[in-house]
């Protein structure tokens, strides 16, 4: 059965690359050698995910599944800066989890307002500017951009409700939401229900109020996956309360006992946890009931596993008020809805430092030294920073780059450049 809800989605995102240094010289006339005068590159823009209250679904990743920022723009010439890349808002229903695609591990739970970056853009690279130094006054180089980070992660959506109302369908679940909140469900006579959760807030008294979600109904088999409904119990994962509503009217030949029993199966089976959630019971349809002693009968059930139950009649507004402020009071002694912890940890990228490095010695004896790996160590290195640099150090020592420096005759106070970034050589 196809829904045209989206609840779950994998994407590909990527900040943009820091722009590339430039290399240029000042020019005057008249002036006979001018300085190094090239100007650093922009910052890659960052992605940014971001709470966007109007939305409840993610289905528009369904059509989208790639983003990307910006890239920062090159420097250039006089010391210009290039501009920087801009950043990329992605925007999300309240209460989606984001997921690293390969472990599953939860990188963040957007459930408030804050902004989250996501993929943090590439830093710029430095203008030949910043490389003048009183022996070498023609820097030739400068430093490229680095990368953007990228991701693929799975955003799922989890409802940051209260209360969460089960029950089979057809039962009166959206009439009761439409009741009490100001949400306004579908509302129909068949059992295919709802195909979208929806959420309603519902006003107590003076500061006090709840949000409430109706979600697909469940029907026999869903934990299984047999049907709709198993996808949708993830949307109570987050209730503090379950508002369990069953149609005791008689009026579809349907079992009270059987139904509340049957629902409380599937949410066990689907989560053991979600099973032992405070229940309230809300027994509907009391205006067009045929036999009060099913009533009766179910009462003595749900009280016996001390769960309370209350009359209702969603449509007739009948002991809505009194279920309302049942929850109420129930939810001022609960914990608040849970937000799940990060449990995802980015990972230095390995680094094989295994493959050989270009090594060459230009004109003015400066040895040369490039390759891909030594790329990526070095868009991971501070080179302001005193352990940062003792860190990128120890790496070349451990892959034998300065050994081999050595059997090529390398002396003390050579001129060292590692793709593009120039040192002075100390044993
Ligand atoms: P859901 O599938 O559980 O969301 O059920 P709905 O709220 O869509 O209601 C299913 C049908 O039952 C609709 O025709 C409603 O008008 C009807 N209904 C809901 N509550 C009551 C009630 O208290 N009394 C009566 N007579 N009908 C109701
Ligand atoms: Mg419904």
């Amino acid at each position: 059965m196809a829904t045209t809800f989206i609840d779950k989605a994998r994407i590909t995102v990527k900040a943009g690359n820091g722009g590339n240094g430039a290399v240029s010289f000042h020019r005057e006339k008249y002036v006979a050698a001018g300085g190094p005068d090239g100007g650093d590159g922009g910052k890659g823009g960052s992605i940014i995910l971001q709470v966007d209250d109007h939305m409840s679904t993610l289905m528009d990743f369904r059509y989208k599944r790639k983003y990307a920022a910006q890239s920062g723009a090159d420097g250039s010439g006089a010391r210009k800066f290039g501009k920087d890349g801009e950043d990329l808002v992605i925007r999300v229903p309240m209460g989606t989890l984001v997921r690293d695609a390969e472990t599953g591990e939860i990188i963040k739970d957007m459930s408030d307002k804050e902004p989250f970056v996501l993929c943090r853009g590439g830093r710029g690279g430095w203008g030949n500017q910043h490389f003048a130094t009183p022996t070498r006054q023609v820097p030739r180089f400068a430093k490229a951009g680095s990368p953007g980070e990228s991701h693929d992660v799975i955003l799922e959506l989890k409802l940051l409700a209260d209360v969460g109302l089960v029950g089979f369908p057809n039962v009166g679940k959206s009439t009761l939401l439409s009741v009490v909140s100001r949400a306004q469900p579908k509302i129909a006579n068949y059992h295919f229900t709802t195909l979208f959760p929806n959420l309603g807030v519902v006003w107590v008294a003076d500061g006090v109020s709840f949000v409430m979600a109706d979600i697909p109904g469940i029907i026999e088999g869903a934990s299984e996956g047999a049907g709709l409904g198993h996808d949708f119990l993830r949307h109570i994962d987050r209730c503090r309360l379950l508002v369990h509503v069953v149609d005791v009217s008689g009026s579809e030949g349907r079992d009270p006992i059987a139904d509340f029993d049957t629902i409380n199966a599937e949410l066990k089976q689907y989560s053991p946890e979600l099973a032992t959630r405070p229940q309230i019971v809300a027994a509907n349809k009391v205006d067009i009931m045929e036999d009060p002693e099913q009533l009766e009968k179910l009462r003595a059930h749900v009280e016996a596993l001390g769960y309370p139950l209350f009359e209702i009649s969603a449509a007739a507004h009948q002991g809505t008020r009194e279920l309302v402020g049942k929850v109420a009071e129930q939810l001022s002694a609960l914990p608040p809805i849970t937000v799940y912890e990060p449990e995802y940890v980015p990972r230095p990228p390995v680094v094989d430092t295994s493959a050989p490095l270009d090594i060459q010695r230009d004109d003015d004896g400066m040895w040369i030294i490039e390759g891909r790996w030594l790329q990526q160590l070095m868009a991971n290195v501070n080179f302001s920073d005193y352990e940062s640099r003792m860190w990128f150090d120890r790496q070349l020592r451990d892959a034998g780059v300065y050994q081999q420096l050595e059997d090529l005759g390398i002396q003390d106070g050579d001129n060292v450049s590692f793709e593009g970034w120039e040192f002075e050589y100390q044993r």
